[in-house]
C-alpha cells in the first residue's frame, strides 16, 4: 500500500493511556482531568438535550456561541471580533488545527513549527502536501531561537504554527516574541496558525499574549482554542477558530466537508455558561496553580528536577539523576512497574535532544496527586 502518512503510528496519547489502563497505573500521561465539569454547565446540556436541541447545528456554530466567544475576546484581549464572519466552532481545536492547514496549506509549501511541537500539526501539514520546517526551543527555557525563525523565513514559507502556553514545556511566550514575530512575517504573506488552548492556564500573574492582542498579527492569524480545556470537559470534543473574514471563509470550505457542524446541544450550553459563569474562567488560572504548586511540593526530596510551569496543566520533570534511559523506555516502564504513566517529550521531536524529560499531567484532584508524588518521591 503507498501510504499517505508512512511516518505516522499510533499517537502517544493513546498508546500511554491504554498502557496505563493496562496495567492499571495512575494516568499523568494523556491530558485531561480527572474531576467533574461544572455541574451548571452539564445541567446546561441535559436542558437543551431535552429542550430539543438535538439536530445539526449551523456550519459555523450555534450563534449564541459565536456571540459569546467575541465576548470573552473583547473582555480578555481588547479585540473586537465579528461574531458571524469571524468566528467558527470545531470539533476539538484538533479540528480546527487540521482544517486551518488544508485550507492554507497548497503542495510545496513550508510550514514552520517549534519542536517540541504538539503531534497533530506535522500529519495535516503532510496530507496537505506540504513540507513542515522544525525549529527546536532549546531546553531547558525552551525559547524561541528568533534568528534562527529569521533565517528559516523563505519564499516557500506559508504558515508558522505557534503554541503559547505551550504544550508540552509549560512554557508562555511573552510580549516580545509576539512583536519579534510580526516584525518577521510582515509584508510576507505568511499565515500564523495560533494554538491558544490553554489560553486561561497562565500562572504567577502572567498575561497570556493572544495573537489577538496584536491587530497587525490577528490580520493574518487563525486563533484556535478549545473548550475542553478551559470547562474540564476533553471528551467534548467542542473548540473554535477566530480568523479575519476572508481567511473564516477558506476555513469554513475545510469544516463544512469535514464535519459539517460541531454537537449542538453542547454548544447552547458553553454559549449559556460563558455569559453566566464569567468566573469560571476568570478563576482558571488560580484554580491550576493551586494544583501545580500541591505537585511540585509534593515532589520535594525527590530526584527529578524541575521548573515550575508558567502556564498548561503539564509539568516537565528531568529525571537524568535518576536514569540513563530513554524517556520512551522510561515512561513504558514506570507505568509497568512504578504504576504511573507520564509521556515522553522526546516523540514531540525532528531530532530529539539529548535533554531527559517526562510530562506529567497535574489536572487531577488532590488525593490523586497525593498519590503520584508519593511514587515519585519513591523512585
Ligand atoms: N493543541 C494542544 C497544544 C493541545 O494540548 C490539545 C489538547 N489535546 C489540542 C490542541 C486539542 O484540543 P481538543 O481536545 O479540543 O481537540
Ligand atoms: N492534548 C492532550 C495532551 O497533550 C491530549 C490530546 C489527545 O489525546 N489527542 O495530553
Amino acid at each position: 500500500l503507498d501510504t499517505k502518512l508512512p511516518k505516522v503510528g499510533t499517537t502517544i496519547f493513546t498508546v500511554m493511556s491504554a498502557l496505563a489502563q493496562e496495567c492499571g497505573a495512575l494516568n499523568l500521561s494523556q491530558g485531561f482531568p480527572d474531576f467533574p465539569a461544572p455541574e451548571a454547565l452539564i445541567e446546561a446540556v441535559a436542558r437543551h438535550m431535552r429542550a430539543g436541541a438535538n439536530q445539526y447545528a449551523p456550519m459555523a456554530g450555534v450563534a449564541a456561541l459565536r456571540e459569546a466567544v467575541a465576548a470573552k475576546i473583547a473582555a480578555c484581549y481588547g479585540a473586537t471580533v465579528d461574531a458571524v464572519s469571524e468566528v467558527t466552532v470545531t470539533s476539538g481545536a484538533t479540528e480546527a488545527l487540521t482544517d486551518v492547514i488544508l485550507a492554507v496549506v497548497r503542495p510545496g509549501d513550508e510550514v514552520i513549527v517549534f519542536d517540541p511541537a504538539y503531534d497533530s500539526y506535522e500529519p495535516a501539514v503532510e496530507l496537505a502536501g506540504g513540507r513542515t520546517v522544525h525549529l527546536a526551543l532549546p531546553a531547558p527555557a525552551f525559547r524561541p531561537d528568533w534568528d534562527a525563525v529569521a533565517a528559516a523565513i523563505g519564499p516557500r514559507t506559508r504558515l508558522i504554527v505557534i503554541n503559547t502556553p505551550h504544550n508540552p514545556t509549560g512554557r508562555v511566550w511573552e510580549a516580545a516574541d509576539l512583536e519579534r514575530l510580526a516584525e518577521l512575517t510582515r509584508d510576507t504573506g505568511i499565515f500564523i496558525l495560533s494554538d491558544e488552548v490553554y489560553e486561561h492556564i497562565v500562572f504567577d500573574g502572567r498575561r497570556h499574549e493572544s495573537v489577538l492582542r496584536y491587530p497587525e498579527l490577528a490580520a493574518r492569524a487563525f486563533v484556535v482554542s478549545s473548550f475542553g480545556k478551559t470547562f474540564h470537559a476533553t471528551g467534548w470534543k467542542v473548540g473554535y477558530c477566530v480568523a479575519p473574514a476572508a481567511l473564516t471563509v477558506e476555513l469554513r470550505k475545510v469544516h463544512q466537508y469535514v464535519t459539517f457542524a460541531t454537537v449542538t446541544p453542547i454548544q447552547w450550553a458553553l454559549a449559556d455558561f460563558l455569559r453566566e459563569h464569567p468566573g469560571h474562567w476568570q478563576e482558571l488560572p488560580a484554580f491550576y496553580q493551586a494544583k501545580r504548586d500541591r505537585f511540585c511540593s509534593l515532589l520535594a526530596g525527590s530526584r527529578l528536577r524541575f521548573e515550575p510551569c508558567a502556564g498548561t496543566y503539564f509539568q516537565l520533570l528531568d529525571y537524568s539523576a535518576l536514569s540513563a534511559e530513554r524517556d520512551v523506555d522510561l515512561a513504558r516502564r514506570l507505568t509497568r512497574e512504578a504504576g504511573i504513566a507520564s509521556i515522553p517529550v522526546s516523540v514531540f521531536y525532528e531530532h530529539p535532544p539529548a535533554s531527559r524529560y517526562l510530562r506529567f499531567c497535574f489536572a487531577k484532584d488532590d488525593a490523586t496527586l497525593e498519590r503520584a508524588g508519593a511514587i515519585l518521591r519513591g523512585l
